[in-house]
């Protein structure tokens, strides 16, 4: 991709906007995006480096203040159960779970590359689909969903005796995505979340979070909500929401995608002669 955009980067015509997605940051280079690529897009690329490395990505969730799940520098610190997340991996590829030091030393033989060991937190999985505009300095929650896993959503389906016959442990390869509704008092927390990662992503980068970005979260039992990740742009979890989701069709009362909105805050920009402050 990155070879073909080099090559007809002179003949994308000049009114062009790209809107930036997952593959589009996995299979190009940052420097490529951040230094070469010129075409404008809606986002802000420069915090594409920010949720691609692990420690950045921390360091923004820490600046936000929000509850994020304890990391393990050291294995022998590991006091709990936790998941060993592989650098680079792809939509989960390869993450395991370790009960304590002596399991993560046994599982974690043969595996090559950086990993980071995070608290395996119990509860369950919410990815918040949120936008940010800034024409209208307004954060709006677009949609949530829940992804089904290979194995660990698969495991529930055998009884437990069976389980430790078939040596099972769980895997999180992503193959799909449900819509969630959540209960509606966790919506101010959700947005509390929301607007402090907003307000940190402009003391990052100048412009901040522009447009749509997603975060990873697991609500607990005590409807504690822990974000373990950040994507800044959209995302294929807003997929189920195409046409439409339960919380854009509240809020404009009429069926708006994420792709939708992203086109509105574009043409909203053309307007009043603002793309500059929806693009980078
Ligand atoms: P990620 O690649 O970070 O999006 O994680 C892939 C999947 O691993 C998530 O969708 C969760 O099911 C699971 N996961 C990631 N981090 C944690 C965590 N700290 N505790 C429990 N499950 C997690």
């Amino acid at each position: 991709m990155g070879e073909f955009l080099h090559n007809c980067s002179d003949e994308i015509p000049e009114d062009t906007i790209m809107v930036p997605h997952g593959s589009f940051i996995s299979y190009l280079s940052l420097d490529f995006i951040e230094n070469i690529f010129s075409v404008p897009m809606a986002g802000n690329k420069y915090l594409f480096k920010w949720e691609s490395d692990r420690h950045l990505e921390r360091k923004w969730l820490e600046g936000a203040g929000i509850k994020i799940p304890m990391s393990f520098e050291n294995p022998l610190e590991i006091d709990r159960p936790v998941i060993i997340k592989l650098f680079g991996a792809k939509g989960g590829m390869g993450y395991f779970v370790a009960y304590d030091h002596e399991d993560f030393e046994r599982k974690i033989k043969g595996i090559k590359g950086s990993y980071q060991i995070q608290e395996y937190i119990v509860g369950v999985p919410m990815y918040f689909h949120f936008f940010y505009s800034p024409l209208k300095r307004e954060l709006e929650l677009l949609s949530i969903d829940k992804r089904y896993e290979s194995n660990v959503d698969a495991i529930g389906r055998i009884p437990g005796a069976d389980q430790k016959h078939l040596g099972l442990s769980p895997s999180y390869s992503v193959v799909g995505n449900f819509p969630i509704v959540a209960r509606e008092s966790l919506l101010e927390d959700v947005f509390d979340i929301g607007e402090r990662v907003v307000k940190e992503s402009q003391n990052i980068s100048e412009k901040g979070i522009l447009g749509p970005f997603c975060l990873e979260t697991i609500c607990t039992a005590d409807l504690d909500i822990i974000t373990f990740e950040i994507s800044a742009r959209i995302v294929a979890g807003t997929n189920p929401f195409v046409p439409s989701s339960p919380y854009t069709y509240a809020k404009y009362g009429k069926d708006i995608s994420c792709g939708r909105r992203i086109a509105m805050e574009i043409k909203d920009a053309i307007a009043t002669d603002s793309l500059k402050e929806v693009t980078t």
